[in-house]
């Protein structure tokens, strides 16, 4: 029988807070695009399309402004990994298919009930529609007093208990694996204040990883080989690397990593493409890019042979686990 698809979308790719693109970012954008425009690509409206998808991807489009929250479509099973404020652009898309009619199953796991990572949760619609069934994960003790926690009436005028959909809470605290059909997922403790785990999701000999929210200090310490054991060999790793390489040495302790820390990472556990994420809600598509292009220098600089992709996480993007 043929693998089903194994589809990863981001749906929310910035830390910390939401950060919508304002005035100036678009001025920006369109002032460069306009240094680059000749004559005849604004001949006709093919010319026009042509030139427009030509731009790279931080002109003619953005990375996006919602918080930690990505799609996967793996055997059969819609799986979620947390719910911030792209949770809510999620929610809208699923109700276009079975969860519109209440027929919907999803698995929301949760790293960690940071606001950015929960934030969502309240404006996610499948959950407002009777039929739909959903479970959410996590290792954290109280979770279900937590996410009742957010939507006290004083926040929010629909309690966490108030659903019509079945919504289930499913603690991993004391289990080893998650098992769906042939879909395997598998968790890590990271290091992050009040603690946040990765997860790892393996199907047809692929596998992705989740790894948001992480401060690695000591790359040479041993504490650390649990964690690169985790990730190991994985085909996609998903990693927090909110600061600069220089503001994460600043920032030691607020649990965050970098892109160059990143490539280390990806390096020791050999992974063949890591997707920077959660990115820093003050950073510009300009200046994402811009730490891009120095991490790619780095990479060329200690890489070696090894053949590690790296892409930026960009809300909308889906990648096939399954083709490449
Ligand atoms: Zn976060
Ligand atoms: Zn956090």
């Amino acid at each position: 029988m043929n693998p089903q698809p194994f589809l990863v979308t981001f749906y929310g790719v910035r830390g910390s807070i939401p950060s919508p693109m304002v005035g100036k970012d678009v001025r920006e954008k369109v002032l460069n695009i306009l240094e680059q425009v000749r004559p005849e690509n604004l001949r006709d409206a093919n010319a026009r399309e042509a030139f427009v998808d030509g731009l790279p991807e931080h002109l003619k489009s953005c990375y996006g402004g919602n918080t930690s929250c990505v799609h996967l479509y793996v055997g059969g099973y819609h799986l979620i990994f947390d719910g911030g404020s792209g949770l809510r652009v999620l929610g809208n898309h699923l109700l276009e298919q079975e969860f519109g009619k209440g027929k919907g199953e999803a698995h929301l796991f949760l790293s960690h009930t940071h606001w950015d990572h929960i934030m969502g949760i309240p404006f996610f619609v499948p959950f407002y529609r009777e039929g739909n069934r959903f479970k959410i994960y996590g290792s954290h003790p109280r979770l279900k007093e937590r996410l009742i926690g957010q939507q006290n009436f004083d926040y929010f005028p629909v309690s966490f208990e108030g659903y019509l959909a079945d919504v289930d809470l499913v603690s991993l605290a004391d289990e080893k694996e998650c098992v769906l059909g042939d879909v395997r997922v598998t968790w890590h403790e990271m290091n992050h204040p009040g603690q946040c785990f990765s997860y790892r999701v393996e199907y047809q000999g692929k596998s992705f990883i989740y790894a948001t929210d992480s401060e690695y200090k000591d790359l040479a310490d041993a504490s650390l080989k649990p964690t690169i054991e985790f990730f190991k060999d994985a085909d996609l790793l998903v990693f927090d690397s909110q600061y600069t390489f220089i503001e994460g040495v600043e920032k030691e302790d607020w649990g965050h990593s970098s892109t160059f820390i990143g490539v280390d990472i990806a390096l020791a556990a050999k992974i063949q493409k890591i997707a920077f994420y959660h990115h820093e809600p003050t950073y510009s598509d300009f200046k994402l890019v811009n730490i891009f292009e120095q991490t790619r220098k780095y990479l060329n600089a200690i890489g070696g042979e090894h053949p590690l992709k790296m892409i930026l996480a960009q809300e909308g993007r889906t990648l096939d686990m399954l083709s490449g």
